[in-house]
């Protein structure tokens, strides 16, 4: 059971549910400290996110830019969600940002849920996330009667992840526009959506049967297995029939994107959709400075002056970068054929390694018996969260071993780092086709099933060879690698460009996107 106590003397606003009913926000935090942010004539937006990291990561960041720009924020969030990311929740209160952390009490219990289970990284069992996302539909209420108190100023736009169509529900109850909100590019976007329109699926039985991707300029090649529907199967098929309905009815769509990594395909997901795409990314450069790098998502399970003294060691474009992101969980088989596999590279690396309690019997003894001491200083292990955004940004990185989960990609993208594609999941195996077909900056692992969300197979799918090749091959100094690096600096320096005042692509659509919802604002 996990308690999230702390936001009980948060400063920041709470809403707490008797008999069914939101009351109004209380806390220290007054109105007028959270007001004083906010421009005269400038909107209000209520944000929505996704409970998982990869979904709150980005919306946080969209919160804090659309706060420098003196909207008024509401982020919508859950005690144990807010209680994680409560140091941004304190720099953003210090700095004066009109931003409100709104807290409703998640329902999860209602759909025989554990207290404490409000991200979707807190599931232990796959089979339970059809329960989280049901509980995530009866916040609809609460965020009604929440909204419904907000009358100075009224809410603008509901800018809602696309994984929560149920906000489609309360936009048309209060008669406010809705947004939907992704934090993947519009290349898979696109993609997903060809797939869709020209019935692909239907016309397919073997689902590892590689199809081109109709529509598109460039040859894209994947199966079913590897870009099945984001909510798979049966069982999802409601929340997949909603999604898909809210996208069409959503008043826009923000993308954490830029113009200038792909222009063709903004164009032809805005013309799909028949609607205004924003790209408005990489979102995370809002800030550089490393105390907001350090705190991103949770707290870091390293000590952060550690690890930067660590990586100070290192020469310029040594180092590679293994993360899976958030939400993988790696067999320990697999996890001693990627181990072995980096040992045998030479290489030296940071690696990030999620496990569950079970697999920790069989890989902290592999790793204390032997492995730590054969790669010795040239190694640093993270155990849980690390600083990722702080690591990928330091300059001795040249590589990362990756599972093309958009934030992570975008992050690797923005440092000019090249890339080693492993997809598990979801949209991650585009991603990698974008990486790799589009964008010329990836070496794929080699991996061909998707290993899924929440599920940890029991097989290894990539091999120790698998690995040694990919990092040598990244890594190493040939023309090819040069050239594949160069290519990953120029696309480093145009995600920078897009987020600079003045010129910059997506400076200029979060322009064009408060304006969109301003009565009568000068931004
Ligand atoms: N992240 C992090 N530390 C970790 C793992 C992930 O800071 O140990 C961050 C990462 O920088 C990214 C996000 O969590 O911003 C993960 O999002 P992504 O889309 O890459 O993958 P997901 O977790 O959704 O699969």
């Amino acid at each position: 059971m996990v308690s999230c106590q702390w936001l009980m003397s948060s400063p920041f606003q709470s809403t707490k549910q008797a008999s069914g009913k939101t009351l109004s926000p209380q806390g220290r935090g007054t109105k007028s400290s959270i007001m004083d942010g906010h421009r005269e004539g400038m909107p209000h937006f209520v944000l929505v996110p996704l409970m998982t990291q990869g979904h709150m990561i980005p919306m946080t960041d969209l919160a804090l830019l659309l706060a420098d720009r003196g909207v008024l924020v509401s982020f919508i969030t859950t005690p144990c969600n807010a209680a994680r990311i409560k140091d941004t929740i304190h720099r953003a209160r210090d700095s004066g940002l009109p931003i409100r952390f709104v807290e409703l009490p998640f329902p999860g219990a209602e759909e025989g849920l554990a207290e404490g289970w409000e991200n979707i990284d807190d599931l232990p069992r796959a089979e339970l996330y059809i329960n989280f996302y049901r509980a995530t539909y009866l916040l609809q209420q609460p965020l009604e009667l929440y909204l419904q108190g907000q009358q100075q100023p009224y809410p603008s736009v509901i800018i809602s992840d696309f994984c929560h169509p149920w906000t489609l529900k309360v936009a048309r109850n209060l008669r406010i526009p809705r947004v939907t909100f992704f934090s993947m590019p519009c290349f898979t976007l696109l993609c997903t959506f060809n797939i869709w329109r020209y019935k692909v699926y239907e016309r397919i039985a073997d689902e590892h049967q590689p199809f081109t991707v109709p529509g598109l300029r460039e040859k894209i090649e994947v199966t079913r297995a590897q870009a099945s529907e984001f909510f798979p199967g049966p069982i999802f098929e409601n929340i997949a029939k909603d999604v898909r309905e809210a996208e069409f009815a959503a008043d826009g769509i923000v993308v954490n994107s830029f113009q200038d990594l792909e222009h063709a395909y903004i164009e032809g997901y805005q013309e799909a959709m028949g609607k205004i795409v924003w790209t408005t990314g990489p979102l995370f450069l809002r800030s550089r400075s490393i105390a907001d790098m350090a705190i991103r998502g949770r707290k870091a399970s390293i000590d952060v002056d550690h690890c930067l003294s660590w990586l100070g060691t290192m020469k310029p474009r040594s180092v590679l970068y293994v993360g899976f992101g958030s939400l993988t969980r790696t067999d320990p088989s697999q996890l001693m054929d990627i181990g072995l596999g980096l040992e045998a590279s030479d290489h030296p690396f940071i690696w990030v390694m999620r496990y569950s309690e079970e697999s920790a019997e069989k890989i902290e003894p592999w790793l204390a018996g032997g492995f730590e001491e054969r790669v010795g200083s040239r190694a640093l292990i993270i155990k849980g969260w690390a600083p990722q955004l702080m690591i990928l940004s330091h300059p001795a990185i040249g590589g990362f071993l990756t599972h093309c989960g958009w934030n992570s990609t975008l992050e690797a993208i923005s440092a000019g780092i090249p890339m080693i594609t492993w997809p598990h999941f979801t949209d991650q195996f585009l991603n990698e086709r974008m990486i790799v077909d589009v964008l010329k900056v990836g070496v794929p692992v080699g991996v061909k099933e998707p290993n899924f969300i929440g599920m940890q197979r029991s097989e290894t799918l990539v091999s120790r060879n698998d690995v040694e090749r990919s990092v040598r091959s990244l890594m190493d100094e040939g023309k090819e690698g040069e050239e594949r690096r160069q290519r990953a600096e120029r696309l480093g320096e145009k995600a920078n460009a897009a987020m600079k005042e003045g010129r910059g692509s997506s400076h200029s659509n979060v322009t064009r996107l408060i304006e969109h919802f301003s009565a009568n604002a000068t931004v």
